[in-house]
C-alpha cells in the first residue's frame, strides 16, 4: 500500500499528453509511475497513471460495488504503507475481476473468500478448530466466537468480552472455503446461502474490528451483500451473560445443511 499526492500532474506543457491514462479512483486496477517520498515522508509524488481495468459491470451494480468497497477497506485496514503483499494483491484483482462477471451467482461469496484470504496472509485469522482458551474440540451444532479471544470457544471457558452465536456448520464452510485465485477456476453456479455467509461475513469482521480497535465504515453494507437486505439484523453478538439461546441471530440459528454447503 503506497500513499501518493498527483502534484501538479494536471499542469504541464499543453502539447503533452496527460500522464493519467484513464481514471484514477478507488477500485481502478492499473500501472502508476510514481517517485518515492524522501526521508520517510508518507507521500510519493505520482508522475504517471495507465489504467488496465476500470471494472464497469462491477461499478454498474450496486450491490457489487459495494462488494468492492467493503474488500477496499478491509486492505486498508490490514496492510500497513510500504509493506508489500503480492498474494493479496494476486487476490484482490481476482475478486474485482470475479465481481465484473455478469455470469457471477454471489458476489457474498467471493467477499467472503478475499476476507478470509487477506486475515490469512497477514496472520488475523482466527482460530475455529477447537477451543482457543482450553484446546477442546467443539462438537455442538452451536459454537460461540469470542472476537476479543480470537476464536471459539467451548461451553466450560467464559472469557470476558462478547460471544457470537453461530452454526457450526457456517464454521466448517468457512474453513473450507478457497483462495479467490482457486474459487475463479471453478465458479460455482450453486446459489449461495445469504444468511451463511452473513455470519461468516460477520465473524471475520467482528474478529477484524476487535484486533484493530476500530470500526469499519462498510460493515453495515454487509445485509445489501449478502442479499439479506438492510433490514438483516446487523450482529449476531450478545453478551456471553445473556445466554446462549438469546445470542443466536434471528432464523439463523439453524440452517439446513445443504444450504450451508454453498457457501464453500
Ligand atoms: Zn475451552
Amino acid at each position: 500500500m503506497l500513499g501518493v499526492i498527483a502534484k501538479g500532474i494536471k499542469r504541464g506543457r499543453q502539447t503533452s499528453a496527460s500522464p493519467l491514462g484513464g481514471p484514477l479512483d478507488m477500485l481502478a486496477h492499473g500501472q502508476a509511475v510514481f517517485v518515492a517520498g524522501r526521508g520517510g515522508a508518507e507521500l510519493s509524488t505520482l508522475s504517471g497513471w495507465q489504467v488496465l481495468d476500470h471494472w464497469p459491470l462491477m461499478r454498474n451494480n450496486l450491490c457489487r460495488y459495494y462488494a468492492g468497497t467493503l474488500m477496499a477497506e478491509v486492505t486498508m485496514e490490514l496492510l500497513a504503507p510500504l509493506d508489500p503483499h503480492p498474494h493479496i494483491f494476486e487476490d484482490l484483482v481476482v475478486s474485482l475481476q470475479m465481481l465484473g462477471n455478469s455470469d457471477l451467482p454471489s458476489s457474498a461469496r467471493v467477499v467472503a473468500a478475499y476476507v478470509k484470504a487477506a486475515l490469512q496472509e497477514t496472520g488475523y485469522w482466527p482460530i475455529l478448530e477447537h477451543c482457543v482458551l482450553c484446546g477442546t474440540e467443539i462438537t455442538t451444532d452451536v459454537v460461540r466466537f469470542v472476537p476479543r479471544v480470537g476464536g471459539i470457544i467451548c461451553s466450560n471457558c467464559r472469557p470476558a468480552g462478547t460471544a457470537m452465536a453461530l452454526p457450526s456448520l457456517v464454521v466448517l464452510a468457512l474453513a473450507r472455503l478457497p483462495r479467490p485465485q482457486v474459487m475463479k477456476e471453478y465458479v460455482s453456479q450453486r446459489p449461495a446461502d445469504p444468511q451463511a455467509l452473513f455470519l461468516a461475513l460477520q465473524l471475520m469482521l467482528s474478529h477484524l474490528e476487535c484486533t484493530l480497535d476500530r470500526a469499519m465504515k462498510t460493515r453495515t453494507l454487509l445485509g445489501m451483500i449478502c442479499g439479506c437486505g438492510p433490514t438483516m439484523p446487523e450482529t449476531a453478538v450478545a453478551n456471553l451473560g445473556v445466554g446462549l439461546e438469546k445470542s443466536v441471530v434471528h432464523g439463523a440459528g439453524m440452517l439446513p445443511d445443504g444450504q450451508i454447503e454453498s457457501l464453500a
